[in-house]
């Protein structure tokens, strides 16, 4: 594995051997709730079923392939979080890793913020009648015109990345008349992936003004003299997938460092830290994620702690999970087309999907897993690799799973954990039409984004 597959990929860098795989299971039928949402079971006839609806069903209803929400477990997720950090902090669902109006609502009622980090997703928000001040708004080269319409609309905050930020999003709050809340986004040297972390990280990278070298301090200096800007706080954002909170503690220790040299050097004491997402979910049995409770309490004691140290009020803190919320909460449902064993290697699964609607085993080296859903079987289990329909080697869905040997097309077949950056990041490479999102809650499927069309495709070539 390369290190540019570090963003959400399993591991940091060539930890496990090529082709690693854990055993089989010792029965395929079984679906290990770490991976799958909470209401997904199967049933005595063999079929799982999600929220009350046999899959069987679904696919028939909403056809192959297609992301199955599990509406109840996406709230109750988002709500653990919720409760989990309490009145004094607010958790930012981070919307790139899957945002669409209804989804936009149910953070509404269940008391999350939103992070944006476009144009699109603003619109997205604000078409579902997201409360302007719940919004964040991220990017390391937000336009013009998006931080004009995000001032405009009202955002509660703005994420500043860089110098020449700081200056652009001032002049156009100046010019609007308005004063805008923002923060700074720092980078502290600190990168976090899975069970490591470095506290050392090159500051190499596109995000945020280095702390390093008195910038991030040169940085504040400016944003608190511009009459356009409120800053209110330091963002940081260390890494993603990540189990271990030590790298937060890090973060941590040299935001509130930050803060101090603010207080010391101005006077002033910023009253908001964000420390960002990046919470890891499990993808495979393998995985051991942290429940957001213990999150919330580790973050708590480490800035309570750094505050105390350096004699500052305890700034009100926000984290920003995407893939914890709502990562679990999905799985693709795919139909079997082609089942081609290669003898002494492995056998190739193909499904109607790919690489258009989960990228990141491509561009990740991500792990997935998949059982064999439209029925129980018996029989032993056989290595595979699930592909996809793609014209190109690298289409790979899942690297290395087991499923049943008697396998045949026309069985379904589902990846769980794909409610993050899988619709997000779809593509239509190949002219493929994108997957709908169906939630499924009591009983009840509905739409909540519908499968492209050859028209859609069609609309957008104008000959
Ligand atoms: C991507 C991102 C997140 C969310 O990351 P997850 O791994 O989905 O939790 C939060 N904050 C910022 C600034 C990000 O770029």
């Amino acid at each position: 594995m390369s290190r540019s597959a570090h963003p959400a990929g399993p591991r940091h860098a060539d930890v496990l051997p090529e082709g690693h795989y854990s055993a089989p299971p010792t029965d395929l039928n079984v679906l290990d709730h770490k991976v799958w949402a909470q209401t997904v079971g199967r049933g005595e006839d063999g079929v799982v079923t999600v929220g009350g609806v046999p899959v069987t069903r679904l696919a028939e209803e909403f056809g192959t392939p297609a992301y199955i929400m599990d509406e109840a477990d996406f709230r109750a997720r988002a709500r653990a979080w919720r409760t989990a950090f309490g009145a004094d902090a607010d958790v930012f669902y981070a919307g790139k890793a899957f945002l669409s109006r209804a989804v936009v609502r149910w953070l509404e009622e269940e008391g999350l913020n939103l992070d944006v980090c476009s144009g699109g997703e603003l619109a997205t928000a604000l078409s579902a009648g997201m409360a302007p001040e719940r919004i964040a708004f991220h990017g390391n080269n937000k336009s013009v015109a998006e931080i004009t319409r995000a001032v405009e609309a009202g955002v509660g905050r703005i994420v500043l990345d860089s110098f020449q930020e700081i200056v652009r999003v001032a002049h156009i709050a100046q010019s609007l008349g308005k004063r805008q809340k923002v923060q700074i986004r720092i980078t502290v040297g600190v990168e976090a992936h899975t069970h490591e972390f470095i506290a050392t990280a090159h500051e190499d990278q596109k995000f945020g003004i280095p702390l390093a070298g008195g910038q991030a301090a040169e940085a504040v200096r400016r944003a608190l003299h511009l009459d356009g800007l409120e800053l209110i706080g330091i963002h940081s954002h260390i890494g993603s997938q990540i189990f271990d909170m030590s790298g937060f503690e890090v973060a941590a220790h040299r935001v509130v460092g930050l803060l101090k040299d603010i207080r010391d050097e101005h006077g002033v004491e910023l009253p908001e830290i964000d420390l960002g997402g990046g919470l890891g979910i499990a993808y495979t049995s393998d995985d051991d994620p942290r429940e957001p409770h213990e999150i919330a309490k580790a973050l708590g004691e480490i800035v309570g702690r750094e505050c105390e140290a350096a004699r500052l009020r305890t700034p009100r803190i926000s984290v920003e999970p995407g893939r914890a919320v709502v990562g679990p909460t999905a799985f693709t449902l795919y139909e079997v087309g082609t089942v081609k064993p290669l003898e002494g290697l492995r056998t190739y699964v193909s499904v109607d999907g790919g690489m258009s609607d989960n990228i990141r085993t491509a561009l990740y080296d991500a792990e997935y897993s998949v059982a064999l859903v439209s029925r129980a079987s018996d029989a032993e289990p056989m290595l595979v690799r699930v592909v996809g329909k793609h014209c190109e080697s690298g289409d790979i869905v899942v690297k290395d799973a087991f499923l049943p040997a008697d396998l045949a097309p026309g069985d379904l077949i589902a990846v769980p954990a794909t409610g993050a950056y899988c619709r997000s990041m779809a593509s239509n490479y190949n002219h493929v039409l994108r997957p709908p999102v169906v939630a499924v809650k009591d009983g009840e499927a509905r739409v909540i984004v519908r499968r492209e069309t050859e028209e859609d495709l069609l609309r957008l070539d104008v000959g």
